[in-house]
Order: C-alpha cells, then structure tokens, then sequence
C-alpha cells in the first residue's frame, strides 16, 4: 500500500547525518531540530502555532483539553472514520455524538451535524478523510450560529488546501479553532516512529496547549493544570526536517498517481473514483485541495469483497477503509444512534476499496493495478 523507501533513499544523507548529530550529543528530547521543525512547519502551514506533541491521537486529545471541554460535553465527530476521533472524546469523558458523512467525498454531512446539535453540543470535529477537507465554510457558519468550537482532524490531509467561498485559500488544520495532526510513517508527512502536533492562529490556547504537552508546567515545577507527556522526539523532529521541504512534492507525485487511476477507471460503469469538490475539476486536474491519503474507489455492483480477494491473489495490495462504523464498536454503542440515522456510512462500507498509494506508483504499476481491477469488476 505504501513504499517508504523511495522516499528515504533521496533523504538518506540528510537524515543520517542529522540523527548521528542526535547521537553524538544526546540531544534526544527538545533539542535544535525540535525546535527548528516547529517554525519550518508554521511557516509552511502559514499558521501562528505549531505545538509539536507524540501522535497524532494525543493531539487530538490535546486540544480538546486546551479548550477546556467538561465531562458531559458533546462532541460531534464522523461516524465514517478510524476510530482515534472517537476515542478521545470518550478517553475525556465527553460524549461522542457520531453522525452519517456525504456519499461522495465520505466526508462528514453538514445537514446531519445541524441535525444533532443539542445544547450540550460544544464542539464539532470534521475529519479530513482520505486527504481532502470537509466543507469548512458550511462547519465554520454551524459553529458561529451555535457557538461551537471547531477542532481539525488533519491526520490525512497534511498539505492540502481549502479555497473558501470568499476565496481566501488556507492549509487544511489551520482553519477551525485548532486541528491535528499525525506523522506516523505511512501518513503524507511521516517520520521514522511516533509523531503528532497541534496546530491554532490563537495566542492563548497555543499557550495553554505547550502547557499541557508538559505536565501542565508553565515553569518548571508548577503544575498548573492536568497534563500529559507527549514530546516529538528530536529524531523524528530530525527525519521530518528533511521531509517537510519535498512535502509539496510528495502530495504532487500522489495526485499525479490519482489522476493516472481515475483516467484508467473513467467510464466503467461499476467503479466511481473520488471526487475532489473544492476545485473546479473533476479529478482535479491543476488543484492542489487533495493531497489522497488514500486512492478510494466506490465498487457499485456487489463485487467489493470479492475484489479484495482477488487483489490478494494477483498481489496487488489494498485496504477496506473502514469496514465497520464507529457507532457499531462495541465500545462506542450509543442508544441514541439509529441504524436509520447513517445510511451512506452504512452502504459505504460495504463499497469501498483502497489502492495502493504513495510517491514511488510508475506507469507499469498503475496500468497492471487499473487493469486488473476492471477485468476482474466487470467479468
Ligand atoms: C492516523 C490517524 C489518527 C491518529 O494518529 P496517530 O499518530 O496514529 O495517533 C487520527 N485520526 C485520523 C483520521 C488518522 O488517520
């Protein structure tokens, strides 16, 4: 699904000699390269603050604590996604509040987080599935109507740009009160183990947020709120330097293999490719607002699970991105959910295919993938 190598070989050098500068000077937590990463990636992102913390669910949790939501607050968050949203809302004792997304980018539904406001509602937390936004402009004006904050899960959608209604173009994560973000490796901007950050244009809560990342200290040994610890270690600070210049680049070469497949795919009557719905083109031919974590494909004819097998055969990866609904995880049943209330999570799960996608894809690759996958969903 995803080739890391490729990447590493044209950073080798770099990378090498940084983490044996680590070395030699047991700069291991905080040192230079956290630092340094912190800037490059506010500068890159044009956000005021970038809090770098250990993964990508941390941060998450992070910022729900940096806003200050109590045990009874309800969060609303998509019912069509991996389960860490889910789970700091619940780890936080707030409740989560699951709703259905839309059938075409598989993002969250705006209708439906309207519909399940209530005014215990504090919060909506869109997720940037697969690399492209949710319809911000429409989730900004529900949170200014009814008061809510607005916290980005950014974990797929690092580099991706949001052109908003009045024009304005802004990074995905640096658009509601604060968003997240993961660098796990096989995430756009991945580093060599564990790593996450915070991202908000707002003096105080950046403030609050350094904060908890350390134990709640503002000075050493005072400890003036609940926190945790969670640190970007400096190796992977390191190996993330290298990377965050050829980040353009790296969602470039993923477009570039999107546009392949969906050329391949075009006209099959069985198979939709993604759609990108904050730019002008269907498969997003000169737009930069997805940067496709994952290739996602919609098989219409039943032949979903019959695809994954025979993809497996012919050694040809590929992953079911997600089979089963959060409101269905044991541990997030709900007597409030309906089997009713989330139809097109409920018919996606059962139609979705992702391929293989990363910056190394060539031509050879695409075509044996593309054409596999049509002979097999119209045989
Ligand atoms: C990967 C991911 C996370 C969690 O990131 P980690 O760094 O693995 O903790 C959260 N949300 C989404 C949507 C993700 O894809």
């Amino acid at each position: 699904m995803v080739d890391l190598n490729g990447q590493y070989q044209a950073i080798k050098e770099q990378v090498n000699s940084s983490i044996s500068t680590i070395l030699e000077t047991s700069a291991f937590i905080n040192g230079a390269d956290v630092k340094e990463f912190q800037k490059e990636l506010e500068a890159y992102l044009g956000v005021k603050h970038v809090i770098p913390c250990a993964n990508g669910t941390d941060a998450l949790q992070i910022a729900m604590m940096g806003l200050g939501l109590k045990p009874g607050d309800e969060v609303i968050t998509a019912d069509f996604t991996f389960a860490a949203t889910v789970e700091v809302i619940a780890l936080l004792q707030l409740t989560p509040v699951l709703v259905d997304v839309e059938p075409d980018t598989f993002n969250i539904d705006v209708a439906a987080i309207e519909r399940a406001i209530t005014p215990k509602t504090k919060a909506i937390v869109p997720v940037h599935l697969f690399g492209q936004c949710a319809n911000m402009d429409a989730i900004l004006a529900l949170a200014e109507k009814y008061n809510l904050f607005v916290i980005e899960d950014n974990a797929q959608a690092i580099g991706a740009n949001y052109t908003s209604k009045n024009g304005k173009k802004q990074k995905a994560g640096t658009i509601g009160h604060v968003g997240s973000t993961s660098f796990f490796p096989s995430k756009n901007l991945g580093c060599y183990g564990d790593g996450g950050a915070i991202f908000t244009n707002d003096d105080e809560l950046a403030h609050t947020l350094r904060g908890i990342v350390n134990h709640g200290m503002y000075v050493r040994y005072h400890h003036d709120v609940v926190g945790v610890n969670s640190r970007l270690d400096s190796i992977q600070a390191a190996v993330l330097r290298a990377k965050l210049p050829k980040l353009d680049a790296y969602c470039d070469a993923r477009r570039n293999a999107a546009r392949k497949y969906s050329a391949a795919f075009a006209g099959q009557a069985h198979i939709v490719v993604p759609v990108t719905t904050n730019c002008t083109s269907a498969i997003c031919e000169n737009c930069d607002c997805h940067v496709f974590h994952q290739y996602t494909l919609k098989i219409t004819n039943g032949k979903r699970d019959d695809l994954v097998q025979h993809l497996s055969d012919k050694g040809i990866p590929c992953g079911v991105y997600y089979p089963i609904p959060l409101h269905r995880q044991k541990a997030y049943l709900d007597d409030r959910y309906n089997e009713a209330d989330f139809p097109v999570t409920n018919q996606l799960i059962k139609e979705v295919i992702s391929l293989p996608m990363h910056t190394e894809l060539d031509d050879e690759q695409i075509e044996y993938i593309t054409s596999t996958v049509i002979d097999f969903v119209n045989a």
